[in-house]
């Protein structure tokens, strides 16, 4: 997961032409009402697609048409329906099947369902808010950033609103675990252990990707280390033969960070933690590699810096 920015205040024409004209139905029937799936159409696809640079919004996979859906983050129909929210723009994220198919309905709170009548406490949210003295919805808190929304302290992450690099850590074996520890904040806890148990984002093959991608770093770090070390008695210039070994490596692994690459959130912690990440296995305590790769690694961020 990774954090992306969308307008909440820009949805695609499609979308809210759509809602206007479901508006009044969806406001009598409630979850009753049948959402019309052509308003999800190709423009409202598309701008999603666009956004996520065709990702996935929980696991990072890239999308075949096949497996692209829209999910909507608070459910609009099951045991707790948000359906006033069916069609609202910050709810709506695109996503794989495999996650979808795994979150399905649910969407587990911290408040409790209900409390009584006359407590100050807050409980789920239930129903629309409504703008005072009217019956007209008030759009502002239909948005999943709002603090009426908000209050009811939802589990699931959601990437627009979230940084999931507070949140979720990825173990050298490519496996998600909280961030957080449980003693130090319940809540955040929480959130990160229910997110990757909601979606399953520790499915065996995304297990195996994101470990790939580690390996992949290592092994082209070691090829490189070992070639570096064979010819180092015929190196006239150290500095420059470091750089041709190790800035291509060092500079793919950044790319990997970027918006459009799959599990960029494995590469930021790999690529920010790289001593211990791949050094650490790269070395197995020899120092003369490891003063080397560490070397390599400040000559490389002090050209960044330059440039
Ligand atoms: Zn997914």
């Amino acid at each position: 997961m990774r954090r992306v920015n969308k307008d909440f205040n820009a949805p695609p024409d499609a979308l809210q032409r759509g809602f206007e004209d479901k508006k009044n139905d969806l406001l009598k029937r409630k979850s009753d009402h049948q959402f019309d799936g052509r308003i999800y159409n190709n423009a409202v696809k598309q701008e999603l697609r666009e956004i996520y640079h065709n990702k996935c919004a929980y696991c990072e996979s890239v999308m075949s048409d096949d497996a692209f859906t829209i999910e909507h983050y608070r459910p609009k129909k099951g045991s707790y329906s948000y359906y006033w929210l069916g069609y609202e723009w910050s709810n709506l994220l695109p996503v794989c099947e495999k996650c979808n198919n795994s979150k399905g309905d649910r969407f587990p709170v911290e408040v409790p369902s209900r409390v009584s009548k006359n407590s100050d406490k807050k409980s789920r949210v239930k129903a629309p808010l409504l703008l005072p003295n009217s019956s007209e919805l008030d759009i502002d808190a239909m948005k999943a950033d709002h603090p009426y929304l908000l209050g009811e302290k939802p589990y699931l992450l959601h990437p627009e609103i979230d940084e999931p690099k507070d949140f979720l850590y990825v173990k050298s074996n490519g496996e998600l675990a909280s961030q957080i520890e449980k003693e130090e904040n319940k809540y955040h806890y929480e959130r990160a252990d229910q997110t990757i148990s909601l979606t399953n984002l520790n499915r065996q093959i995304l297990i195996l990707n994101r470990r790939k991608l580690i390996e992949n770093f290592e092994n082209l770090i070691k090829t490189q280390t070992v070639i570096l070390l064979k010819e180092k008695d015929n190196q006239h210039d150290w500095d420059s033969s470091i750089k041709l070994a190790f800035f291509g490596v060092f500079g793919f692994i950044e790319n990997q960070l970027k918006d459009d690459q799959e599990y960029t959130l494995t590469a930021w912690r790999t690529w920010r933690d790289i001593k211990e990440t791949l050094f650490k296995a790269i070395c197995k305590d020899n120092q003369e590699i490891e003063q080397l790769l560490d070397y390599a690694l400040d000559l490389y961020k002090n050209s960044r810096r330059v440039g």
